[in-house]
């Protein structure tokens, strides 16, 4: 199937208030833009460096979403158009995005990460360390970022039931930050969880952000 037919395809499986991010890490421009044709303005990378070569090149309305890791170092490059960063898992990223953002005199929308997989490689915060860093008064003080949800991804695994667990996981996670810090805070609303593999469980549980790369663009190759 072509990319616009998996596009029409997915979004027909989501249920209403769910969003899709198109997952274009490692695909070329031109297949951005068939995506584009089709109605997709939500656009997903993981490397600073290619999602400002990739936002030079294409039209203006895309929104980006940085979804992967992010250095702190490499803030400034993103920070003049970025949507959304999914992959908050500091107080010191999130103060160096502030101070980027400041810079650029907007406001940037951030997700908190949450570490929810069993696999020790994947990034995220724990619960105690986002009480943490909501509570802190270096926290309180930014003026340029805004906290929407929280982001996880579950466990590279087979077992639907233990995915399950960790997106239902995710979700209360969302809850307990949302009746503790955000209360007044109605654009405290993103559950960003689910990929090509998983994001009708994620749907099920909750999600509001659906993250798709390969069944949207086929495999990716990391040879080149
Ligand atoms: C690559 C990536 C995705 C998309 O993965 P697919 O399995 O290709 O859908 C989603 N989220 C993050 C954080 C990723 O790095």
């Amino acid at each position: 199937m072509s990319i616009s037919e998996n596009i029409t395809s997915i979004k027909t499986s989501l249920r209403p208030g769910v969003r899709l991010v198109a997952v274009s890490k490692t695909k070329p421009t031109e297949a951005i833009l068939e995506a584009y044709h089709t109605g997709q303005r939500i656009f997903g990378e993981n490397k600073v460096q290619e999602m400002a070569d990739k936002y030079a090149l294409l039209p203006h309305d895309i929104e980006w979403h940085l979804i992967g890791h992010l250095q702190t170092n490499k803030v400034k490059y993103i920070a003049p158009f970025v949507s959304l960063i999914h992959s908050v898992d500091s107080l010191k990223l999130l103060s160096t995005i502030d101070k980027e953002a400041a810079k650029n005199e907007r406001i940037i929308d951030c997700l908190l990460q949450f570490h929810i997989a069993s696999e020790e490689t994947k990034f995220g915060l724990s619960e105690e360390e986002a009480h943490q860093l909501l509570a802190s008064g270096e926290y309180r003080a930014m003026q340029h970022i805004r906290i929407t949800g929280v982001m996880g991804m579950a466990t590279f695994t087979s077992n639907e039931e233990q995915i399950r667990e960790e997106f239902r996981k995710l979700k209360s996670i969302f809850n307990c930050l949302k009746e503790t810090y955000f209360t007044a805070q109605p654009h405290f609303t993103e559950l960003s969880m689910g990929m090509s593999d998983d994001y009708l469980i994620a749907i099920e549980e909750g999600s509001t952000l659906v993250r798709i790369g390969s069944s949207i663009f086929g495999e990716r190759n990391y040879i080149k």
